[in-house]
């Protein structure tokens, strides 16, 4: 394996790798940001780096410490299997083994769990037991706390107690897509470094260095991806083309451009084929939403779908920018709903009917 490369968020990295070779690394990080944009793949590298045999530098990605360490890719089929079958065990099983992730001795990483995805207590109390060891190999030990933000108050406290007793040689990571969800109490001992989305080109070098997206598919899979890299490498292009044509119809339908009967017919297919949720269905609305706005505003910028620009100006020559923010809302009360397992056709039609009357 050649040196990886780390894609985006560069003033990030740098700044990491240079405290890491100084052997400057503060105790706890919180690496936060939306999901899929590099903040486990930067964490592992960091701890590669850290512990390589020609380090601490950068990982060289080649000698016995960088190649466990960053085969501990929780993305991998591997894993993700193993996960999935421990959310079906019975609860007292999956605490007298809490989850944790290690393919060196020095580098530890405690997935959420369960069913809910949550970080439990057992994991949360082995972590500090575990955090009374010096490396045993490496320089420095390094564990990744994945989904801080998803852990429950007891684990919560738990963890609060090993973060304020520093070990010497320890380095803890906490990830977290929302980090005001994180104990007040957490965040302020932890050294934050918030994660931005990747520029399109970004993501497009990236997927160049990968197999999963096919070279002419990807300069549009990295437009749709919202600069997410691990969201363009899991893109399903057939099911994305599917889920954009049934949001656009039901915009449409709002703003008066097609007859409603079309929408009924788009809404059936969406929600039975492959079971379409409210929460993808709001996701997608957004970023044409987004898009309407962006047309509307003239602004330069790129369109996330500039392939169907198109369809969407003459939406946004209909739509009034009250109406963009009122649809956006909308969409954020209909996702709130879908806690309470509503009918999900009849709440998106709904949607479009509210929509249509203050169009
Ligand atoms: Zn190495």
């Amino acid at each position: 394996m050649p040196a990886p490369r780390f894609f985006g968020n560069r003033g990030i990295a740098d700044s990491l790798f240079r405290m890491a070779a100084a052997n400057r690394l503060p105790q706890t990080l919180l690496f936060a940001g939306p999901a899929g944009i590099g903040k486990a793949t930067l964490a592992r590298l960091l701890a590669a780096g850290i512990n390589c045999d020609r380090g601490p530098a950068r990982p060289c990605g080649e000698c016995s410490a960088c190649l466990r360490i960053l085969a501990a890719d929780l993305f991998r089929a591997e894993y993700r299997k193993q996960l999935e079958e421990r959310a079906k065990l019975p609860a007292a099983k999956r605490s007298e083994s809490p989850l944790i992730v290690s393919t060196h001795p020095d580098f530890l990483i405690f997935p959420p769990d369960g069913p809910l995805r949550m970080i439990q207590i057992e994991q949360a109390r082995r972590l500090r037991q575990a955090a009374r060891y010096n490396p045993s190999e490496g320089r420095r030990r390094v564990f990744v706390i994945d989904r801080a933000d998803r852990a429950n108050p007891e684990a919560a406290n738990a963890l609060l107690k090993t973060l304020e007793e520093p070990a010497p040689a320890l380095t803890i990571i906490l990830i977290a897509e929302n980090p005001y969800e994180l104990l007040p109490t957490i965040r302020s001992r932890a050294i934050p470094f918030y994660f931005a989305p990747l520029a399109s080109d970004e993501v497009e070098r990236f997927l160049a260095t990968r197999e999963e997206i096919p070279p002419e598919e990807r300069g549009r899979t990295a437009a749709w991806s919202g600069g997410s890299p691990g969201r363009a490498v899991a893109l399903d292009i057939e099911e994305f083309i599917r889920r954009r044509e049934a949001m656009l119809t039901l915009l449409q339908t709002a703003l008066g451009a097609v007859e409603f009967a079309r929408l009924a017919g788009e809404m059936q297919s969406f929600t039975r084929a492959g079971g379409g949720s409210i929460e993808s269905a709001a996701e997608m609305l957004y970023s044409l939403l987004r898009d309407l706005l962006r047309i509307k505003l003239g602004a330069g910028g790129v369109l996330t779908h500039a392939d169907i620009r198109a369809d969407l100006a003459p939406l946004a020559e209909r739509a009034a920018f009250e109406w963009v923010e009122r649809a956006r809302a909308q969409t954020a009360e209909l996702e709130k709903l879908q806690r309470r397992n509503i009918q999900k056709q009849m709440a998106l039609e709904a949607l479009a009917l509210d929509l249509r009357a203050s169009a």
